[in-house]
């Protein structure tokens, strides 16, 4: 997203077992807060560097965002990190999901409230099961900026081969194949960030207010219960955990109204991948009566699997901020890379800050997660460890349509928790691709979606979403596999 990429300075961090370039010897490296500005970022490469054409235009887009209100605050801020530290230690559970790639278009109130109806009723199966407080994280309200494994796009129109870039997501670019759609258009961060204080204010406005009946399991959709595909032993041990829960809920209620403003004031934090560096620089600001930067634009960005190069533009930028930061780590990560990474992005090993997110799949979780577990608690550094179940598990279909199976989705979360278990860490919290609604994109689960039902609601931008039914089970599944563990233990 640099507008320019200096690339003359060869940055190498100091990590053990990296190696240090000449220009590294003496104050320039990673890792040395004196270095760092809102802006040192452009001076790294950026794998996914938009190249806009209209630099005024740029320059205006950005004054503008840099004049705008901030859409989280730095007290919101601090709370996720002191419940991130408390998670890291085991005492509570992240959940964190929503969109692949969130649509200005998705910015409307039926689609806000479903997304916020699945998480909070995900969470809520969670606490249950797992006797702990869950952190709630929409991928929302900002999850407008995507990554492309290409830059560009070749189809063949009209008999003519025609080469467009890619669509990066409505903060960048228009999704429609047409020269003028898809060229990078600097005031689409400012409708962003609009589209992201529309969802943000809706969001506050129901977690304030009128969101009591989603508590209440007699008005969720548990028909998948029924589904003939669920074996009987899988039905009862539903049925069971959403009694409990209901009676629970009730008891609780029945306490006095204290409780029921509590269980309905619930925490909602957001998060996006903070892919473009202009849209997120230019709300990084410090605040009054606190030390450093905040990034404003959301309460917990991450870093992606593309743009986590220790001397990349991202890196750069996210080392100097005081958000909690997550970062996806895939199967080709080398153990440590990642451990430079996290000490690169917080040096001083603060409690709370550090969140890695690992989405390596279900065939290569086994191999590949345990040295980076044992490499990284090695370093030091507090970390939640969160796992991305979907990533890793994209596939094709025979007619081209991008899926996910909720069994392979299962596995990796169920062996992620048996790999903790025997290197002495937990798994912190999940990271979900869903929707409240009921679309057809991921396959299997009770409600039994075959490759051959996708066509009939595919509606996402991009990567598959699990849907509410498929959402729900999954969360019974975790918070019954995590009850059994912790049974274990
Ligand atoms: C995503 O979360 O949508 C994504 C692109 O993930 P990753 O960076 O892990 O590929
Ligand atoms: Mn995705």
């Amino acid at each position: 997203m640099a507008q320019s990429a200096d690339h003359g300075n060869d940055y190498t961090t100091h990590c053990k077992g990296r190696p240090v370039t000449s220009s590294d010897q003496n104050t320039h490296h990673n890792g040395d807060p004196q270095d760092w500005s809102v802006d040192s970022w452009s001076r790294k490469l950026d794998p996914q560097q938009v190249v806009y054409q209209n630099r005024a235009a740029v320059e205006k887009a950005v004054t503008k965002l840099r004049s705008l209100p901030p859409l989280v605050t730095s007290w919101e801020i601090q709370n996720l990190t002191e419940q991130i530290a408390e998670a890291q230690d085991g005492k509570r559970f992240l959940l964190q999901g929503g969109d692949c790639a969130e649509r200005l278009d998705d910015c409307r109130p039926e689609n806000i409230t479903n997304r916020l109806k699945i998480l909070l009723q995900m969470s809520l199966v969670l606490v249950h099961g797992l006797q702990k407080p869950v952190i709630r994280v929409g991928r929302f309200a900002g999850q407008y900026a995507k990554p492309r494994s290409s830059l560009t796009e070749t189809r063949t129109v009209d008999g003519k081969e025609i080469t467009l870039p890619s669509y990066f997501g409505d903060l960048v670019n228009a999704e429609n194949f047409e020269p003028t759609q898809r060229e990078p258009d600097p005031h689409l961060m400012v409708r962003g960030y609009q589209h992201a204080a529309m969802t943000l204010n809706f969001v506050r406005a129901l977690i304030d207010g009128g969101f009591a009946d989603l508590h209440h399991p007699e008005y969720w959709d548990l028909s998948f219960f029924g589904a003939a595909s669920l074996s009987e032993d899988a039905r009862r041990s539903y049925e069971e955990m959403s009694g409990e829960l209901a009676s629970a809920l009730r008891f609780m209620e029945n306490l006095g109204e204290k409780t029921v403003d509590d269980l309905t004031r619930v925490d909602f934090f957001t998060s996006h991948e903070g892919l473009n560096l202009l849209y997120e620089s230019s709300q990084t600001r410090q605040v009054p009566r606190r030390e450093g930067f905040y990034d404003l634009t959301t309460h917990m960005p991450w870093i992606g699997e593309r743009t986590r190069d220790l001397d990349g533009a991202h890196v750069e930028f996210f080392r100097g901020i005081r958000n909690p930061v997550g970062v996806k780590v895939g199967p080709n990560a080398d153990p440590e890379e990642v451990a430079c990474l996290v000490r690169t992005l917080n040096p001083a090993g603060e409690p709370g800050r550090s969140v890695l997110i690992a989405r390596m799949g279900a065939r290569e979780v086994s191999s590949k997660l345990e040295p980076i577990l044992r490499r990284v608690d090695a370093e030091g550094v507090p970390v939640l460890w969160v796992c991305d179940p979907m990533h890793g598990n994209t596939r094709s279909t025979p007619s081209g349509r991008k899926t996910r199976d909720v069994q392979d989705i299962y596995d990796e979360l169920s062996t992620t928790i048996d790999i903790h278990h025997r290197c002495g860490t937990h798994l912190g919290g999940v990271h979900f691709e869903l929707t409240g609604e009921d679309v057809t994109e991921c396959t299997g689960g009770a409600s039994g979606v075959t490759e051959n039902d996708l066509e009939h609601n595919y509606s996402s931008a991009l990567d598959p979403r699990l849907n509410y039914a498929q959402s729900l089970e999954l969360a019974f599944l975790l918070a019954k596999r995590l009850r059994n563990q912790n049974g274990s233990n």
